[in-house]
């Protein structure tokens, strides 16, 4: 997990939200993802930055962090980092603790804890742009030399100002890394310290600095979960561990009998002394005039009890109505010019088994897919703007009380619903959420909230079977159906998680966390390059299985060939893909489903769009060389040879879509789930009790349908 690193180089550390990222892409001229909401940079990033004085250094920019006492795991990545750098000397040349000036206290406390570390630290003052415009002051000289830092750098990354100056602070740090003081800053009662003695000297003895050891101490005592830190590195044998947390335990109970909970030990140590620092020795200047800034007006609006919500649902009624009338121009264009390049390619191509691998395969399957780019792109652009204003973070904790009410949590809102664009980066962004049960409910009920890959067969359906009529003389009832589709699947999701949270026996509840960022006014180019970039990465994944689905689809409903064909049977019925999906027809039958879809039940398993490009394809082969219709049209002109009546209807098309709501057809989303819970059991769960799901459901709606006499 911790990274080797090779050449020298410097670390970003600060609080989530703090502009690490920002200052990260200042420094090395990347674009990392800059995001107004806590705990999106969950992994390690690695750069390179020249400077002033024209040296080249390798700039680390980690996950946000309150504290070293690691509660969740993107917060423990640092803290395992750190051990690993006392450990094996692996250290950075110099600390940048990235500090949110208008936060102060609360970020100093991590910086304290980095002063421990005998590592040269530059405080990046950063976002004092809005301190300024506060009317608020911050002495960094007297910052400085009461922290007995290397340097305090006023800035502010979103304003570019100050970055030189931090260039300049890191070459300096570098070359003069002066002797560090090895005593804490702040007093220990002379009792704790005694009491806390036994610790420290085991610490010195694995040849720790006194003032390391001191903090190692402090830390221990008050979160047993600080040892398994050690587990990785030599000094802790089974046997130096276990000795570790005897001395802990004995040191605890002596403590509860003195006025110093074990709990909060260092944490009111630092804070008694950071507070004294800043009021008494005047180094944040408070204005006079106390202002209520418009984030705070703007929130009494947002998060109010019950307009909040009402609001809330009317953003997402707007994004995916939005969905479908803003996408429908660009999806015609795109319909049209795929069918004028297949035709283009007819022409120019000379017939045989290449010219229809290309047509009747590939354009035909892919296709089928960029057709539904534009929805794609319009609901990342709105996730992306949800985020980048910070109004995700009112969402988070608006929810917070109702989603631990269902065993999930306030953060668990966030990857839910990145989950409507993909489940991968949504159960990814679980990694902010500390309790491990609340994070890996999250995780199994994600996948029931509907990604985009689920929306061209909704779109499919809905726009093919579903009538373009208002109802209730004002909703559409395309936009409605789309909706139910959406609701259906995470309302399953919330029942799912409470009988979750009722049977699986993980303990730990973790309390909301989580600072509300200011409302901004979001960067056009960082939410542009967002809707790039997860665009880019759907097209290339999806477009990659898809072109290779579609040739073996292509082969597979193209042989074997057959000598002499019976004039009115379809070549595909003798075909591999026709025995395949003929051979599980009887299964799903009973679901409204016919041998074609059942193909394309099977090909979707690597990932559920590709349904789409499989009937796509199949149609396209039935229908013969010369006849390249719409997927639409010939759905809907598909008559089933055993009822004599067309084999889509409303209820199928319905029947479907419910299938695919609850179907676990994403293989990319077993893999990550496998990686992230670190287990095989988890993902395969989830496959079984989605499948489950998604099967009895659709039988439900069919039979249902059927007997309440819709065809
Ligand atoms: P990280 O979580 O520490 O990596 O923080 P980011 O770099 O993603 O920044 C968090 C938010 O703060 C983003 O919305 C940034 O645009 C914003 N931000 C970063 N630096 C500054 C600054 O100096 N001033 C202001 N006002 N906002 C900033
Ligand atoms: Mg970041």
């Amino acid at each position: 997990m911790t990274k080797q690193i090779n050449e020298p180089y410097i670390a970003l550390i600060g609080n989530p939200n703090s502009g690490k990222t920002a200052i990260f892409n200042a420094l090395t001229g990347l674009n990392q993802k800059v995001s107004n909401y806590p705990g999106i940079t969950v992994e390690q990033k690695l750069g390179n930055a020249t400077l002033p004085n024209g040296s080249k250094i390798k700039i680390l920019d980690l996950p946000g962090t309150y504290s070293l006492t690691p509660e969740s795991i993107d917060e423990r990545i640092v803290s395992d980092q750190i051990i690993s750098w006392m450990e094996n000397g692996n250290k950075p040349s110099a600390i940048v603790s990235v500090v949110d000036a208008s936060n102060l206290s609360r970020n100093l406390y991590l910086t304290s804890q980095l002063l421990d570390l005998g590592i040269p630290v530059v405080v990046a003052l950063n976002m004092m742009d809005r301190v300024k415009s506060n009317n608020n002051e911050i002495d960094d000289n007297a910052l400085k030399n009461e922290l007995e830092v290397a340097d305090v750098i006023p800035m502010s990354a979103s304003e570019k100002w100050g970055i030189e100056e931090l260039k300049v602070a890191i070459g300096k740090a570098i070359e003069n890394s002066n002797s560090e003081n090895d005593t804490l800053p702040f007093a220990i009662d002379k009792e704790v310290e005694s009491i806390l003695h036994p610790l420290t000297d085991k610490f010195k003895s694995w040849g720790y600095s006194n003032r390391f050891s001191q903090a190692q101490a402090l830390r221990i005592v008050t979160r047993k979960s600080v040892v398994s830190l050690y587990e990785n590195i030599q000094h802790c044998t089974q046997e130096q561990c276990d000795e570790l947390v005897a001395i802990r335990e004995n040191i605890i109970n002596q403590l509860d009998t003195t006025k110093h909970p074990h709990r909060t030990l260092e944490a009111s140590l630092r804070y008694a002394w950071l507070d004294e620092l800043i009021t008494s020795r005047k180094i944040y200047k408070k204005s006079k005039e106390k202002r209520i800034t418009r984030s705070e007006k703007a929130d009494s609006m947002f998060t109010h009890k019950w307009l909040g919500p009402v609001l809330f649902l009317g953003i997402l009624y707007f994004i995916f109505q939005s969905i479908f009338t803003m996408a429908s121009y660009p999806m015609d264009l795109i319909d049209a010019l795929v069918g004028q390049f297949s035709d283009f390619v007819m022409e120019i191509m000379n017939p045989g088994m290449l010219r229809d691998i290309m047509v009747d395969g590939i354009i035909a399957g892919i296709g089928a897919i960029v057709i539904f780019l534009p929805q794609i792109l319009i609901l990342i652009f709105f996730l992306s703007l949800l985020e980048d204003t910070g109004y995700m973070a009112r969402v988070a904790f608006m929810m917070d009380r109702f989603m631990t009410s269902i065993g999930m949590h306030g953060k668990s809102v966030l990857p839910l619903m990145s989950g409507y664009a993909c489940a991968i980066p949504g159960v990814m962004a679980t990694r902010t959420i500390d309790s491990w049960k609340e994070r890996l409910i999250t995780i199994l009920v994600l996948p029931l909230t509907s990604c985009s890959a689920r929306l061209p067969v909704y779109a499919l359906m809905i726009g093919a079977f579903i009538p373009d009529i208002t109802v209730f003389g004002f909703f559409k009832l395309q936009g409605l159906t789309m909706v139910i589709m959406y609701l259906l699947g995470t309302g399953t999701a919330f029942i799912i998680a409470i009988i979750l949270s009722k049977f699986i026996d993980v303990k730990g509840q973790s309390s909301f966390l989580m600072e509300l960022p200011p409302y901004r006014v979001p960067l056009i180019r960082s939410v542009m390059h967002q809707v790039y970039t997860r665009g880019k990465l759907f097209v290339l994944n999806a477009g990659k299985i898809i072109m290779a689905i579609s040739i073996v689809l292509w082969f597979m409903a193209t042989f074997p060939k057959v000598d002499n064909p019976q004039v009115d049977v379809n070549p595909i019925h003798t075909s591999y893909a026709g025995q395949v999906g003929h051979a599980l027809e009887p299964i799903i039958e009973p679901l409204g489903f016919d041998w074609k879809i059942g193909i394309g039940l099977i090909t979707s398993f690597a990932a559920r769009e590709v349904v789409v490009s499989t009937l796509a394809t199949i149609y396209n082969i039935e229908g013969g060389e010369e006849d390249i219709v719409s997927l639409t049209d010939a759905m809907k002109r598909d008559i089933n040879p055993k009822t004599g009546k067309p084999q889509f209807t409303a209820l199928v098309a319905i029947s479907l879509m419910v299938f695919f709501v609850f179907a676990a057809q994403c293989m990319a989303t077993f893999a990550i789930i496998r990686s992230e819970t670190n287990s095989w059991k988890w993902p395969a769960f989830m496959i079984i009790y989605m499948s489950l799901l998604a099967y009895f459901a659709s039988l439900l709606v069919y039979q249902g349908g059927q007997y309440l006499g819709f065809a």
